[in-house]
């Protein structure tokens, strides 16, 4: 696969604050895959290839990127992906789901109370009797496998560019951990939470990064940025994302990438940054996310970068 492009973003802002900004582009991997989570999943796939497990099963919300990546790199890799799906049926037939189902991914809805223990080990020991076969990816992809795949990121980043601050959305951590490990105190690395409450991430980091976790003191997570909670944000904060996306070309989502942007430009407002810094940000994809959202009548598909919906199927 080649390396995805890194692009320097030119903005008013940026020239008034003396400072150099790139990105990048992990949204452009490939056309279907959404960044992070493939990063996140390639050698989970490839353990369980080696284990001889035909079967990869996960969790995820109605409209997860990481069960839109894993159904597509399953069927990309010929093998067969299992759903586990907070909520109902019905589900089944929005953006993210008809997809899934497209690319052959079986999917098991369960409610809410039930997808509370996606973690616990008794849930898993009797999913895993149910699927004997099948190599069980927490949700998100977040695990110790996911940490070498995003760390790729930076080897790609040491051949393309220099730059002194890295940014990145931060959902469950897995993602900003492999950049952590890899990056190994080059460079200062910003986690923008874009949940609310989320001083309890460092230490899913810390869990994530094991023995040797105190080794890395370059890196934090912001936890101001959130805007109102996961999902959640503003009419204006909206418009300032779409404002960017128009001046820069950049194409964004509300939920992770849009929300680095605009904690980006605030920490600019802030002078957190000294005049001639070189800040790279990391596009972790996920616009599959809009075609759910203007499913929802959530955004206007005038405004945002919708992509397109699954040829109808009928199985
Ligand atoms: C999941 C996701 C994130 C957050 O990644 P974590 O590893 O959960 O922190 C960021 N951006 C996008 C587009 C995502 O889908």
């Amino acid at each position: 696969m080649n390396l995805s492009p890194v692009n320097q973003i030119v903005h008013p802002d940026f020239n008034k604050y003396g400072v150099e900004v790139f990105i990048k582009r992990d949204d452009l991997i490939h056309p279907i895959i959404s960044g992070n989570k493939w990063r996140k999943l390639k050698y989970n796939l490839r353990s369980a290839q080696e284990l001889g497990c035909q079967q990869i099963l996960s969790f995820g919300g109605a409209f997860s990127n990481h069960i839109h990546a894993l159904a597509f790199a399953c069927k990309q890799q010929n093998l067969q992906a299992i759903g586990v799906i907070r909520g109902e049926e019905q589900y089944q037939h929005n953006f993210t789901l008809s997809w899934a189902k497209y690319w052959h991914m079986e999917l098991r809805f369960i409610d809410r109370i039930t997808y509370k223990k996606r973690n616990n080990a008794d849930y898993i020991a009797q999913l895993q009797a149910e699927f004997p076969e099948a190599f069980i990816v927490p949700e998100g992809g977040s695990n110790q496998l996911a940490l070498p795949g995003v760390g790729e990121v930076i080897t790609e980043l040491n051949e393309q560019s220099e730059y002194d601050y890295l940014l990145t959305p931060v959902g469950s951590g897995g993602t900003i951990a492999g950049l952590i490990k890899t990056d190994n105190n080059q460079h200062k690395i910003l986690g923008i939470a874009v949940l609310k409450q989320g001083d309890y991430l460092a230490n899913e980091v810390n869990a994530l990064l094991g023995d040797g976790a105190d080794n890395y003191n370059k890196w934090q997570i912001l936890n101001q940025f959130h805007r109102g909670g996961y999902g959640k944000y503003k009419p204006e904060d909206a418009e300032r994302m779409l404002q960017f996306s128009q001046t820069t070309g950049i194409p964004l989502e509300p939920v992770y990438s849009g929300k680095m942007i605009l904690a980006l430009l605030d920490l600019l407002e802030q002078d957190y940054f000294k005049a001639g810094a070189k800040i790279m940000l990391l596009h972790t994809g996920g616009l599959q996310g809009l075609g759910g959202m203007a499913e929802r009548g959530l955004i206007s598909a005038d405004d945002w970068p919708v992509p397109e919906q699954a040829p109808s199927i009928s199985r």
